[in-house]
């Protein structure tokens, strides 16, 4: 039998087995690894050279400069998995740097920066529906890898945010409502 909250495969008979519904359905059994209440998260580090400019910016920013970027995802679930994990971290390092493998070294732009065409001939270039300030990736990459989570793991696993630092004091989050 599963448990319905966390996958987490029991018999019946299992001693850990705490809550079985008999009322409402007696199929429904949740195990140990649910309680309400309860949230796990982990969070990975991923760090990646990139560059960008900021083509609205009327300061220092407008310049084509680059940022030894680090980014921090977070992932929650109220449930453990059958390792007694939210996700094992080397497979949420495997989600994360299929995306950010296509962004290792780029150049991020404006659609819109009237130098993108210079930059696009034979450049590593990722382009952007606005300037690509460290806020606009927070959003970007948490669509993306929010997407792949829920395709790869289910509803039980979630993006919590994702956080960007350009250096050692400066970073964007971004937090779905
Ligand atoms: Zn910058």
């Amino acid at each position: 039998m599963d448990c319905r909250k966390c996958r987490w495969l029991k018999t019946a008979s299992c001693p850990i087995i705490y809550n079985v519904d008999e009322q409402s359905s007696p199929d429904v059994v949740y195990c140990h690894r649910f309680e309400e209440g309860k949230m796990f998260i982990i969070e990975k580090t991923f760090k990646i050279p990139m560059g960008h400019r900021l083509s609205k910016h009327k300061g220092l920013c407008q310049n084509f400069h680059g940022h030894n970027f680090v980014i921090k995802v977070e992932v929650c679930s109220k449930t453990l998995d059958g390792n007694d994990m939210v996700i094992d971290f080397s497979e949420l390092k495997r989600i994360v740097n299929r995306i950010l493998e296509n962004f290792d070294h780029c150049m991020l732009l404006n659609d819109k920066d009237p130098m993108k065409s210079e930059f696009c001939k034979g450049y590593r270039v990722q382009i952007f529906p606005g300037d690509p300030t460290a806020e606009m990736l927070c959003q970007y990459f948490f669509d993306r890898i929010s997407s792949e989570v829920k395709v790869l793991l289910g509803t039980e696993v979630k993006l919590v945010s994702v956080s960007i630092w350009e250096n050692d004091d400066s970073m964007a989050k971004y937090v779905p409502d």
